[in-house]
């Protein structure tokens, strides 16, 4: 179930290696290596689960898959779903509604829903965090690291990887024998930073600088154009971390990479769909 191919990649004449994690089923990319966890054990206890996040995570999809699988119920607590979306339901939302996802809006953000959520849990609850950043995650991360491990030896490859909550490159990191590079895509490097301390410190990730400041899921014509052209050269990526991602190795000029694509290629239906509003 888990174990992906790494495939050749050429892009404005460079070589990169990229592991492709998209392929993993039944979730795809790193939440497949952050649910491995839960998926592979029995919980004879539990029998709800209860996330919270933005309404179209990759998180929220996938936790919604390992539900229906278990047969647990999913409660999930967002604090936006915007009237177009609730009339048309697309992406990631539709998906995991599909999957019997009881999804509640609730006017409470940050750590204040954090907390909220976190007050929830019983004997029969499992709480899944924002985004997947759970310790449980380190599992099938680790999993990661062992298949590319000794091709980034024997290749004399780093890996990178564009980060949300950082928890994949985090536990990367922690378990590679090589340097594990990171950018931040959903705050700043102190953010990241702050993230990387929450999960324990220690070996971390190396951050660089995206080259400039992009706010996270707005719209950027670049980054599109990007996306664009990495989809030409013969790999669709996801388009809220992956451009960033790009756009930072190339801006860094970072040579003998094996890239880690982390899925998400689902989500890009509600971004296209947003990009075509904007930009026609
Ligand atoms: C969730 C996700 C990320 C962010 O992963 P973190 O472990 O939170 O850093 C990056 N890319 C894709 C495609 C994702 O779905």
């Amino acid at each position: 179930m888990l174990s992906s191919p790494i495939t050749p990649f050429i892009f404005k004449n460079n070589f990169y290696h990229v592991k492709r994690d998209d392929f993993l089923t039944p979730f795809e990319g790193n939440k497949a290596r952050k649910l491995y966890y839960f998926l592979k054990r029995n919980f004879p206890k539990i029998k709800k689960v209860i996330s919270f996040g933005s309404n179209q995570s990759n998180a929220m999809y996938a936790i919604s898959q390992l539900c229906k699988i278990k047969g647990w119920e999913f409660i999930y607590y967002t604090n936006h779903i915007p009237s177009f979306l609730k009339q048309n339901p697309h992406g990631n939302y539709l998906e995991a509604l599909k999957n019997g996802m009881k999804i509640i809006e609730i006017d409470l953000r940050g750590d204040d829903l954090r907390e909220f959520v976190l007050g929830l849990k019983d004997k029969n609850t499992l709480i899944i965090e924002e985004g997947g950043r759970i310790k449980e995650s380190e599992e099938g991360i680790k999993i990661l690291a062992n298949e590319i491990n000794e091709y980034c030896l024997k290749n004399s490859l780093k890996v990178f990887l564009p980060s949300g909550t950082g928890t994949t490159a985090y536990f990367l990191a922690k378990h590679l024998k090589v340097e594990v590079i990171t950018t931040p895509c959903v705050g700043d490097s102190k953010y990241l930073k702050k993230q990387f301390d929450m999960l324990g410190g220690g070996k971390t990730p190396t951050i660089i600088e995206p080259r400039k400041k992009y706010h996270y899921g707005k719209l950027y014509k670049n980054l599109y154009n990007l996306w664009c052209e990495l989809k030409i050269a013969g790999i669709e990526f996801d388009l809220l971390y992956d451009p960033i991602g790009w756009d930072s190795l190339l801006y860094h000029n970072l040579q003998n990479i094996l890239y880690i694509h982390q899925g998400g290629i689902r989500g890009n239906i509600s971004m296209l769909k947003r990009y075509k509003r904007k930009f026609g």
